[in-house]
């Protein structure tokens, strides 16, 4: 049996095993374990990776878009448009500021929110657009900012799974007023725990979000707002300073193991490989395919074959228990997408047997032998 899981935390740490204990140890040695150095080095080269002036570390990514929200005024009775194909932390920073998500249906070719479907959306009480760019493929961004600078909205981009993705030749953080990161573990670029970071090119947000993270303090002993705790820690702030070095030869190794997928289900009936935008650079945080019939047998069969293929995600947010006031059929392509789609092992240290094999075992489980 196969033994093929959809990431391999494993096979990633002890490829930078040394390098990361170095980090680690350091932190222990000076035991400043919240802010300081690691925590300023980490930022500043973020920022610089996704080529915006700031970065704020955050103690994840749903704080990341929740403090972002607050801090770009959004609260009770303004409404956000989204996608409701996402994972729910999109939507629960959303209700967390006491503001309204307001779904919009997705492109069914590329999963992300379709521009087209946004103005007729758009109401007196419509503040921002939060686009997500779901499985490390950008959304398109030059339509979202045209509509959003013309109905005069904020625009908080979602991308907790794309870390170093383009589109247009420029990166999250660079279109929007914010970019939000998600450095979980599974990330393209995770920490060894919870992290999230805040990018933006404006100074005064940036130093606001500083503030908000911080208990709201003004100085050791005054706050000035009521505010949060929420700093990205110092340990994984290390972590991830190590790990940023690696994650463009990370992105290219994923890149390489989509193209190799991308071939091989070449031709496999039913079965519908990811379409990449002309203008996207897509860093395949999830590798997303469609497959035909019972979805949840194959990946059942899959599993039970030592594959491990996921679903992300099979239950849109407006389908949700905790969402109320929708119905199936609201949102067609979203409801089409989490009915049919299957994610297969994604990362670096993929090998081309590996990669074969999940082919292969995909192929059988499709088309039965017969006997
Ligand atoms: C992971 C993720 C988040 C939440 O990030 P956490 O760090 O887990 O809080 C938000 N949005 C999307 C699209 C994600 O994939």
């Amino acid at each position: 049996m196969a033994n093929i899981p959809l990431v391999d935390l494993k096979a990633q740490y002890l490829s930078i095993q040394d390098e990361v204990q170095a980090a680690i140890g350091h932190i222990l040695d000076t035991t400043r374990f919240v802010g300081g150095k690691p925590l300023t080095d980490f930022e500043e080269a973020f920022a610089t990776y996704q080529n915006t002036a700031h970065c704020v570390g955050v103690g994840s990514g749903t704080s990341a878009l929740m403090m972002a929200l607050a801090a770009l005024g959004i609260g009770p009775g303004d409404e956000v448009l989204c996608p409701t194909h996402t994972f729910i932390a999109s939507i629960a920073s959303i209700k967390h500021v006491g503001a309204e998500p307001v779904f919009v249906d997705i492109d069914p070719a590329t999963y992300n929110i379709d521009p087209a479907l946004l103005e007729e959306r758009i109401t007196g009480n419509t503040k921002a657009i939060m686009p997500v760019h779901l499985y490390g493929q950008m959304a398109d961004m030059t339509a979202i900012m045209a509509i959003a600078e013309k109905h005069n909205l904020k625009v908080i981009e979602d991308a907790a799974q794309a870390h170093g993705a383009a589109w247009d030749g420029r990166r999250a953080g660079e279109f929007g007023d914010v970019a939000c990161f998600s450095f979980y573990p599974g990330k393209n670029l995770g920490a060894y725990g919870e992290g999230g970071a805040v990018v933006t090119d404006d100074a005064a947000l940036a130093d606001l979000l500083l503030k908000m993270r911080d208990h709201g303090r003004i100085n050791k002993y005054e706050h000035d707002m009521f505010a949060f705790n929420e700093r990205l820690h110092t340990l994984q702030a290390a972590i991830l300073n190590v790990k940023l070095a690696h994650l463009d030869e990370w992105n290219d190794r994923r890149r390489h193991w989509a193209n190799v997928y991308d071939e091989l289900l070449t031709g496999v009936p039913g079965v519908v490989t990811p379409t990449v935008a002309e203008q996207a650079v897509h860093v395949y945080h999830i590798y997303c395919i469609r497959v035909p019939g019972d979805r949840d047998a194959i990946r059942q069969a899959l599993n039970d074959a030592g594959i491990g293929a996921g679903i992300h995600y099979p239950i849109n947010v407006h389908l949700q228990p905790a969402m109320q006031g929708y119905a199936r059929g609201d949102y067609p392509h979203s409801e089409e997408a989490a009915a049919t789609i299957l994610s297969l092992p994604i990362y670096a240290e993929l090998t081309q047997e590996q990669v074969e094999t999940v082919v292969e075992t995909l192929k059988r489980v499709l088309q039965p032998a017969v006997s």
